[in-house]
């Protein structure tokens, strides 16, 4: 059923070209719904990996695409600006962190995550402490597939071992522990303390994903955690970078993550649901007294300016997806999505190679007690009617916040109906 060029040439994410997993044909997509090319349609329980948030095919971003098509559809971001850049910059400084004031557009989230570690390197050697240069971040973390990104991924889950002496040697403390719903435990967070006492005078910033560790695990934990963070880099003169690339646009049932602790980062890097699904985006944003300090330094610049930097269709549609969303009731929409969520997938957690079951907004995870075979789950999803990725041990769901009751309760007794039929296979 695979197409067999796209078998023998195209490369798909993390994937053999000996072996490649099959691939499904779409035709089209619109709403929740993902049409094959033999007529299927599938519900999306993914939005194409937390992006799609207002469906496929939506009319308004349509137009707004459109609109910008007959005016240019790119134009360089050195020397010229335009209107889509600004006013997206205009709308950003309103929803994001008030100390947050500069913005970077780049190109996709790991371009972010690279520009923000950047940032944070060039803000202290333009203070002359040029021994400041390392990276701490938690474990079972993920932050994107390019060289530096990867260096703060989960060491074990992350690509560590392929890739060995070539990636920098970053500083990995405990992944936090107690969940979102649980009762705080101070000790969750005297790894970083006693790795921050130790190794502050080398470390440049505290990289982390606020709230919900995404591809690294689908974990939530306590905001506490990013409140004590907080004060440690205070403490111990470290930035605070939030990648909020998954975690934005009100994924976790708030607008953005940090909203959960009330705790400003320096740095946030936010992608994905920025245009809506429709193309790739990325913003890094910082504080004044950052970009003031890189500024002042000895090379007077921030060092970095990708050729797509700010491309104007992805800034316009960007610009018209974050509206809409604003326009919308979008809070009681992610509480809907989560009481299906919780109603549906909770009750898994009886079965005995279920692990753990959790959901927050419109996030919602199996965890199973072994690893999924992705290729004949995959096609099982796919038998019944559902768009579900597995990977690792997990199960979980992400839909569009488009999707509609009924469409999300067949997907859900779809998704159950299959975590059930599992024991069979296990036993
Ligand atoms: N950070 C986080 C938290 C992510 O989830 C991802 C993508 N899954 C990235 C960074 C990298 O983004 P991109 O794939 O657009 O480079």
């Amino acid at each position: 059923m695979s197409d067999r060029f796209d078998q023998e040439h195209l490369w798909h994410p993390y994937t053999s070209m000996l072996k490649p997993l099959p691939t499904f044909k779409v035709k089209r997509a619109y709403g929740a719904i993902i049409e094959l090319d033999d007529g299927r349609q599938l519900i999306d329980g993914m939005s194409s990996w937390w992006c799609a948030i207002h469906g496929y095919n939506h009319p308004e971003l349509n137009q707004a695409v459109q609109k910008q098509l007959e005016q240019m559809s790119h134009i360089m971001f050195g020397g010229f600006t335009h209107d889509p850049a600004i006013e997206l910059g205009k709308l950003l400084l309103k929803i994001t962190p008030p100390s947050l004031d500069k913005i970077f557009y780049a190109d996709s989230g790991s371009v972010a995550v690279e520009v923000a570690l950047k940032m944070a390197v060039q803000y202290w050697s333009a203070q002359g402490k040029t021994q400041k240069t390392n990276f701490i971040t938690p474990r079972s973390g993920y932050h994107g597939d390019t060289w530096n990104a990867m260096s703060v991924c989960d060491p074990v889950t992350g690509m560590h071992q392929i890739f060995g002496t070539s990636l920098p040697n970053r500083i990995f403390v405990e992944a936090p522990q107690v969940g979102f719903y649980e009762d705080w435990n101070q000790h969750d967070i005297h790894d970083l303390a006693q790795h921050l006492a130790q190794h502050h005078q080398s470390i440049a910033a505290l990289i982390l994903e606020p709230i919900v560790q995404g591809a690294g695990g689908m974990r939530f934990y306590h905001p506490e955690y990013l409140r004590q963070a907080k004060r440690l880099c205070e403490k111990y003169q470290i930035l605070l970078i939030f990648d909020e690339i998954a975690t934005g646009f009100g994924r976790t049932g708030k607008f953005f993550a940090w909203e959960h602790a009330q705790v400003e980062p320096d740095i946030m890097c936010i992608g994905k649901a920025l245009t809506g699904g429709y193309m790739t985006l990325s913003a890094t944003l910082t504080t004044q007294k950052v970009a003031e300090t890189i500024s002042q330094g000895e090379a007077g610049v921030f060092m970095h300016g990708p050729t797509f930097m700010a491309n104007p269709l992805a800034c316009a549609v960007a610009l018209k997806s974050t509206q809409l969303l604003l326009a919308q009731d979008w809070q009681s929409n992610i509480q809907r999505i989560q009481q299906q969520l919780k109603q549906h997938l909770l009750p898994l957690v009886s079965l005995d190679y279920v692990q753990d079951v959790r959901v927050l907004g419109a996030i919602g995870v199996v965890e199973l007690t072994f690893n999924v075979d992705m290729k004949s789950l995959q096609a099982e999803f796919v038998k019944r009617g559902i768009w579900v990725r597995p990977f690792g041990k997990l199960v979980y769901l992400m839909p569009p916040y488009v999707i509609s009751s009924e469409q999300l309760e067949s997907l859900l007794i779809q998704l159950v109906g299959v975590v059930q039929s599992m024991d069979r296979e296990v036993a």
